[in-house]
């Protein structure tokens, strides 16, 4: 009766995990997909204590507090602008846990078939645990953004599989001796570093969403490891979201996964744009009475309105330019700032309305009919070297065509590039005025001026 009540639990909270992720995928429910998946997973761990027989909760009880509270400290300190880092650091946490319950797991008489999750789960949760640390550390820039080649790469990586696959098959032949296991979990960690490390400049936030994927993947397994249902299902969920994550993110990019993985993007780009035509500053009354005029605006914000928190700065131009008889939308590029849905989280928060965020695929086919394009701190996303230089290292990618707007205003510090580290031909156009300085003092100057 009570191992059915427990199964029971994991079936609500399995139905709570779905239902969340399914109101995760607007803005608009966003929080409460959030509140249920939580209230699923809080469900699922209670069920999970009781079903295990825990004689002593004494660690688990200090486990929670202590953790508990780094998380609810850390969320709270951590800025916007680093959610991606800190995503890269709780996925990394996940593969660790799968690891360490994968190890617990092992014992003299486990089955192959135990014996082969017990693998997966030390050889993916490993993976993602130094695959994380060095995303974390790429993102934060302790380390450095671009990609790390070196000769031989492929060999040494090649090595250092076969060595996992020989541990793995002779720990299932003799799953006492430990000496295999110790070895699949060193090359496993390695094998984490020198996936990543290959890895730079743009194609981060794919790492990320596939790292959070195969953070799921190790759960899962870890699941079949220790037999219990619940992580097998929140496993497969998180993995499964985490790849279709990743594929839209490739799409987005016009790239193909084993071109982001193996291909050094970013690993001393060669530069061959070559730019025509001058700068052409503009001061911020003129900008005014340009968009005095204007009847249609597109704003399009980028990681740079993130840096300067302009959003509240920009939902009031908005108003003031609605007020002034214009219509006002906003282009989202799937991969404007340093994580997905980072422009529509910061739109949200300054309560610019769902209908007017407009995603890339709607706004390219009316921007020719746009007065002025706004840009706000972004760069690589409105780029028209992704579709006019053919060798550009982002040629292909799909952009937001700013360009073909009868206007463009960029604001922005400097002429600094974005964080693929290459030119971007748009502030040389005929029809583009760079308007200098920090995005949110620029806006405060325009509202000064319509107001
Ligand atoms: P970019 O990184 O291309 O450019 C941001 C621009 O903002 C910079 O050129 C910078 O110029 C400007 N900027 C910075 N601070 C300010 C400020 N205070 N005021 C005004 N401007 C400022 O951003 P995009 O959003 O265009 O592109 C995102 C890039 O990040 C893409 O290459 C994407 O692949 C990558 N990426 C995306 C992730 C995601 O999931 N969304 C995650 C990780 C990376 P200046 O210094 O001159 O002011």
């Amino acid at each position: 009766m009570n191992g059915l009540i427990i199964q029971l639990a994991y079936v609500a909270s399995a139905a709570l995990f779905i239902m969340g992720l399914k109101l995760l995928g607007s803005a608009a429910t966003a929080r409460k997909g959030n509140t249920l998946s939580a209230v699923g997973m809080l469900v699922a761990i209670v069920a999970a204590l009781i079903d295990q027989g825990i004689v002593s909760y004494q660690w688990i009880i200090i486990g929670v507090l202590v953790g508990g509270l780094i998380g609810a400290v850390a969320a709270r300190l951590v800025q916007m602008t680093s959610m991606p880092e800190m995503v890269a650091l709780f996925n990394g946490f996940g593969g660790l846990a799968s690891l360490l319950v994968g190890w617990a797991a092992l014992s003299g008489d486990a089955s192959t078939f135990t014996v082969i999750t017990i693998v997966l789960s030390v050889l993916i949760g490993g993976v993602t645990f130094t695959g994380s640390l060095i995303a974390y550390g790429k993102l934060s820039e302790t380390l450095g953004s671009g990609a790390i080649m070196f000769r031989g790469q492929q060999v040494v990586n090649s090595l250092i599989v076969l060595g996992i696959i020989g541990a793995a098959v002779m720990l299932s032949m003799d799953p006492t001796n430990t000496t295999w296991l110790y070895a699949v979990i060193g090359l496993s960690l390695l094998f984490g570093i020198m996936a990543v490390i290959p890895i730079g400049g743009a194609d981060m936030p794919v790492v990320i969403s596939l790292l959070n994927s195969y953070s799921g993947l190790a759960a899962c397994a870890a699941g079949f490891a220790i037999n219990n249902n619940i992580l097998i299902v929140a496993g497969s969920l998180v993995g499964a979201s985490g790849i279709i994550l990743t594929q839209i993110m490739c799409k987005s990019m016009n790239r193909s996964l084993g071109n982001v993985l193996f291909s050094g993007f970013g690993s001393g780009v060669t530069e061959a744009t070559v730019v025509e035509g001058e700068i052409k500053p503009i001061s911020v009354e003129d900008a005014y009475y340009v968009l005095e005029a204007a009847t249609n605006v597109a704003i399009i914000p980028g990681y740079g309105m993130a840096v300067a928190q302009a959003q509240h700065v920009v939902k009031e131009l908005c108003e003031l330019l609605e007020q002034n008889g214009a219509e006002v939308n906003f282009g989202i590029h799937p991969v404007a700032g340093r994580m997905p849905g980072h422009m529509n989280v910061l739109l949200a928060e300054a309560d610019v309305p769902y209908d007017q965020l407009l995603e890339m695929d709607e706004i390219n086919p009316r921007m020719e009919t746009v007065d002025v394009a706004i840009v706000i701190g972004a760069n690589d996303v409105v780029n028209p070297a992704a579709r006019e230089v053919e060798s550009s290292p982002i040629y292909g990618m799909p952009v937001i065509n700013v360009d073909t707007a009868k206007t463009v205003f960029v604001l922005k510090r400097s002429m600094a590039s974005g964080f693929a580290g290459i030119e971007n031909p748009l502030f040389y156009k005929e029809n583009t005025r760079m308007l200098f300085g920090d995005a949110k003092e620029s806006i405060g100057g325009l509202i000064r001026e319509f107001s």
